[in-house]
């Protein structure tokens, strides 16, 4: 059964332009691109969307850096989603990051790492629904 995950391309990556290459990347490993989308978050946003972390003490950094400049949510769809996509990008330090992966090729360090992935089919749904409504998930609209 497909399932869903949402990736972001952070503004790091956007502003090196590396939009062209990451996508690539997630057309090659046979995802399904479901919508894309352009935009600024707002503190308030990124605050909402990053709440499971803001007790740690990178979570500040984590809001300026996210907030720094346009980024690019993309609901993806495929079988095993969250998984493979994971996979595809590699560890959060792009130092640990196996080779081949978004992160080792595109990411500058822990906290500017080029993309953000879900990490379960559950936080995956609340995630997309940050961005996209319901609507915009319609083929049609
Ligand atoms: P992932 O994005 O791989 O799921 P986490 O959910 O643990 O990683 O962290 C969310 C994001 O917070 C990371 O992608 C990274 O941008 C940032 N981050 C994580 N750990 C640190 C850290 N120790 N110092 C600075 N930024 C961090
Ligand atoms: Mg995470």
């Amino acid at each position: 059964m497909n399932n869903r995950t949402l990736a972001i391309i952070k503004p790091d990556a956007v502003s090196k332009n590396y939009i062209g290459q990451i996508v690539k990347m997630i057309n090659d490993g046979g995802f399904k691109i479901l919508r894309m989308k352009m935009v600024c978050m707002s503190k308030k946003s990124a605050e909402g969307f990053y709440e499971i972390h803001k007790e740690r003490p990178f979570f500040v950094e984590l809001i300026e850096f996210m907030t720094s400049g346009p980024c690019v949510p993309i609901p993806l769809e495929k079988e095993n989603a969250v998984e493979d996509y994971r996979k595809l990008i590699g560890a959060t330090n792009p130092a640990e990051a196996e080779e081949g992966t978004i992160r080792k090729l595109y990411a500058e360090s822990l906290s500017k790492n080029a993309v953000h992935g879900s990490d379960s089919d559950e936080n995956a749904v609340k995630e997309i629904a940050h961005f996209f409504s319901r609507d915009e998930l319609l083929n049609n609209k």
